[in-house]
């Protein structure tokens, strides 16, 4: 029987601050993230879902339409991969074989820079923006509220959350801000790397 549990960071809730701060991670991962925790441990409870992974209960909760379910078993697996893209002193030079990788499939650097921040901040109200794997290629792609990209067969290697609860106390109305800095100085490149 599955009993979700909100994962520790790899970080304590300070050392992200300023790009973001103590008050945004003890709120996003104390309490948001730990809600959809909760809300599908109650969900799955006794059901059908209750003996699934994670991402089995994800794949049958879309095909059901059970939005409940979906919603928040996605936005933890989402939280999930959030946390890991992050690192106190992120950004910086990407280690050779995701750089390859990324001039190869974007044609440079930048241009991915550029991508990847626009899909964000294009982005509809609530949602992510994503780097992920589709057939050997590098893609960047947008998605709303809780939807991951792992439906539409893409594997996620980067993932951040542009809800307002990811940036307002921090940037207010400024997401294009709150992604640049995400991009430049938090993104765990290594970890990035690891999953491609
Ligand atoms: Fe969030």
């Amino acid at each position: 029987i599955n009993m979700f549990e909100l994962p520790k960071l790899d970080y304590s809730n300070s050392a992200l601050s300023p790009i973001m701060s103590e008050q945004t991670l003890d709120l996003h991962h104390g309490k948001h993230h730990q809600t959809y925790i909760t809300n599908l441990n109650n969900f799955i409870k006794s059901s059908e879902y209750e003996k699934l992974s994670l991402e089995e209960i994800i794949k049958k909760s879309s095909s059901e339409n059970k939005a409940g379910i979906f919603n928040n078993a996605s936005q933890h697996w989402n939280h999930n991969l959030f946390w890991k893209c992050m690192k106190p002193n992120g950004g910086g030079k990407l280690p050779p074989k995701l750089e390859d990788k990324i001039k190869k499939d974007f044609g440079s650097f930048e241009k991915f820079r550029a991508e990847f921040i626009n899909a964000g901040v294009t982005q509809f109200g609530s949602g992510w923006c994503w780097l992920s794997v589709k057939e050997d290629k590098l893609v960047v792609s947008k998605s709303p509220n809780a939807e991951n990209p792992t439906i539409h067969n893409m594997k996620p290697i980067l993932g951040c959350d542009v809800w307002e609860h990811s940036y307002y106390l921090d940037y207010k109305n400024k997401r294009p801000i709150y992604l640049e800095n995400f991009f430049d100085k938090l993104i765990n490149w290594e970890f990035v790397e690891s999953n491609l």
